[in-house]
């Protein structure tokens, strides 16, 4: 009898071991101060921080600390994970996260970084069936089973080039939220089908919008790779609202509007 008491007593531990243990740690990782040197890379990597809200800043602080708490980073290719390297994708991916009711994107378990842009076989299936192999040099990658996969070197010139409209954490990042509501396609999760439809308005005329400037050879805020596909022009439109705040909004409202309500945030206030 008694030892059938000691091991309901040890399933139960096991349980609240398993259960509340990875919460504990988080929240002794939460109550640990944010270190001066990590304050410094932020600052060097979101250069409009110093004029975010106190309030924000702390938010956005709280964050770093918890992808940092929860991801693992694996250097590829022999590159060395420093400090500077984990804190910097850290604060980009969580400027996508500032004001929402949301986790640190729950599915993505490992950021990987290569030095430089890397190369990935892929396989397409063409007309007739014919099968092709190609290799595809890469500076960011997003993948719906928990992978991230950036180029450090590019990062570092998104870095130096702030407010070219190009960042690629922000828009692998922005991938990652997309693929939140089952498909990568465009359309992140949204509060109701009311928000879907006028979504789909709004990003569907933009998406023409740019394909048109494209074959014009017209001047665009958006990068004409959004073109490819509707997920391609929701990260592109990403890294726009967020680099490029103000042409975006200036040429177009409706879009930034939509990003506004999604993000929550309004980066102009910031730039
Ligand atoms: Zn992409």
């Amino acid at each position: 009898m008694e030892l059938k008491w000691l091991a309901i007593a040890l399933i139960l531990i096991g349980l609240s071991a398993f259960f509340f243990l990875p919460a504990y740690r988080l929240r002794l990782a939460l109550a640990r101060p944010f270190p001066s040197a990590f304050a410094k890379i932020l600052r060097k990597s979101i250069p409009s921080y110093a004029r975010m809200s106190v309030p924000i800043q702390l938010r956005l602080k709280r964050l770093i600390k918890q992808f940092l708490h929860e991801k693992k980073f694996v250097g590829c290719d022999g590159f060395e994970i420093t400090d500077e390297v984990r804190v910097t994708i850290a604060a980009k991916a969580c400027l996508l996260l500032l004001n929402r009711k949301t986790l640190v994107y729950p599915k993505c378990e490992f950021v990987l970084v290569y030095p430089t842009a890397f190369v990935v076989p892929r396989v397409e299936t063409g007309l007739g069936g014919v099968v092709t192999h190609q290799n595809q040099t890469l500076s960011g990658e997003s993948w719906s089973d928990g992978r991230v996969i950036l180029a450090w070197e590019h990062i570092q010139r998104d870095r130096e080039n702030a407010g070219s409209g190009h960042d690629v954490v922000v828009h692998e990042f922005a991938h990652q939220l997309d693929s939140e509501s089952g498909n990568t396609n465009g359309a992140p999760l949204l509060p109701s089908a009311a928000h879907y439809q006028r979504w789909a308005q709004v990003f569907e005329r933009e998406y023409a919008l740019l394909t048109s400037a494209e074959q014009a050879g017209l001047e665009t805020v958006l990068d004409y790779y959004g073109t490819t596909n509707p997920a391609e022009f929701f990260a592109v439109a990403t890294e726009a609202f967020f680099e490029k705040s103000h042409a975006l909004a200036q040429h177009h409202a409706e879009l930034y509007e939509q990003l506004r309500s999604y993000y929550r945030v309004d980066p102009r206030l910031w730039q």
